[in-house]
């Protein structure tokens, strides 16, 4: 079994690949190791090999991993990539460099009352389900025009985008991840400050190839990096 630090250098090859096959340039193209379920040893481990982007779903899980010693003192942009409920936002606020699952206006107003409150301004994505699998949670495309609208009015937090988890099969992702791309088109036109809103989290292990095709400026790859869960 190949370790974690080959995993990476196998993956960074691989998106660099797409991004040609796109004509990309990597840089347009973050690579967010999610660590959920793995050790701080682990993530340690990928940090060694030169990554600096995590993402955790789980809050509790990411609190511990904050503390654990492996990781005390390494500077590490986390990003919660779970759902967030909004009685769940106080222990993530002014943690991370970025939500990106935040599929309720109320859940978007929390984390702004919190970040008054801290005195900092958080970064956030709204998380749309274009599978429109009833399982998933994010907001339906027809709705997210007008949950953006009563967003972009909140103070302390910074709408940057759009998330997405697409259905399993990667030909069917592909249209998917094509409708998240429009769908934040079509927010940019109706958003005060357009030139914030230029992120798609979109593609993991399984489709970030098509997701590079489409537009996805950060991937979250889990299993390809850290094995399966
Ligand atoms: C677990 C998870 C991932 C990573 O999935 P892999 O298939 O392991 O790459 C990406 N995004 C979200 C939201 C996840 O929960």
């Amino acid at each position: 079994m190949q370790g974690i630090a080959e995993n990476l250098a196998e993956v960074r090859e691989q998106i660099a690949s797409a991004c040609r096959n796109a004509g990309r340039r990597p840089e347009e193209v973050r690579l967010i190791a999610v660590s959920k379920t793995k050790s701080a040893a682990a993530v340690r481990e990928a940090w060694k090999a030169g990554q600096r982007e995590f993402g955790e779903s789980y809050v509790q899980e990411f609190l511990d991993k904050l503390e654990s010693p492996e990781l005390a003192g390494l500077p590490i942009d986390w990003h919660f990539i779970g759902h967030l409920q909004s009685n769940k936002v106080r222990q993530v606020a002014g943690r991370v460099a970025m939500i990106h699952g935040i599929d309720k206006v109320s859940t978007a107003e929390e984390l702004s009352k919190r970040a008054v409150q801290h005195g900092i301004t958080m970064e956030y994505l709204l998380e749309v389900n274009v599978s429109r699998e009833g399982s998933k949670y994010g907001l339906d495309p027809s709705s997210l025009m007008q949950a953006a609208e009563s967003c972009f009015a909140l103070p302390n937090v910074r709408l940057r985008g759009l998330m997405t988890i697409a259905s399993p099969e990667p030909s069917i992702a592909r249209r998917e991840f094509a409708e998240l791309r429009t769908c934040l088109e079509r927010l940019r036109e109706n958003a005060p400050e357009p030139a914030l809103l230029t992120e798609l989290s979109m593609g993991m292990s399984q489709d970030f190839e098509e997701a590079i095709l489409e537009g996805a400026t950060m991937i979250r790859i889990g299993t390809a990096i850290f094995g399966w869960r």
